[in-house]
């Protein structure tokens, strides 16, 4: 199964010529850390194809839902990753620049994927004002503040400490 192939046989040769397609499908193994697309999630791809004298320019966009958990508080958290392309596949492709173009048919998966793994959130929060969890007890800080005794000494003079520290030695 190439969900994301698209037979180009109509356009190509023909430069100038276009056509317009809508793809959906599962693209499993779509994870960065502990950022992934579900495996049972729609990837939605739309793309207008374009045959030019070397082959054919893809432009378009990919869109997949993505969970994570939130890096201070592990709450679970989730969005969407949207990312636009526009490359050129050619039957004589060269690494690293354009893609193959092989029996008439362009196979936009392997472009999609990578331009959604580098779209993930690499460490996601669920509030820019998340407070985290209390690094003594583990109590969810956003539901109010904990028992623990607050640390008396100021995270100021602990960086003086430091430094202190490392010229005496
Ligand atoms: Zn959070
Ligand atoms: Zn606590």
């Amino acid at each position: 199964m190439r969900p994301f192939a698209v037979s180009v046989a109509d356009i190509h040769h023909r430069p100038g010529a276009r056509r317009r397609e809508r793809l959906e499908a599962g693209l499993p193994g779509l994870q960065v850390l502990d950022t992934a697309v579900p495996d049972q999630a729609t990837v939605e791809v739309e793309v207008l194809l374009e045959a030019v004298s070397d082959g054919i320019l893809a432009t378009g966009s990919a869109r997949a839902p993505w969970r994570s958990e939130c890096r201070r508080c592990l709450r679970a958290v989730e969005g969407d990753a949207e990312v636009t392309f526009r490359e050129l596949f050619e039957e004589h492709p060269t690494e690293g620049e354009t893609w193959p173009l092989q029996h008439e048919e362009v196979d936009l998966e392997p472009l999609v994927r990578e331009s959604l793994l580098l779209a993930l959130p690499l460490a996601p929060l669920c509030d820019d004002a998340c407070r985290g969890l209390c690094p003594t007890c583990g109590a969810d800080l956003n539901e109010g503040p904990c028992d623990c005794v607050p640390d008396d000494r100021d995270p100021r003079w602990a960086a003086l400490d430091v430094l202190r520290s490392e010229q005496e030695s």
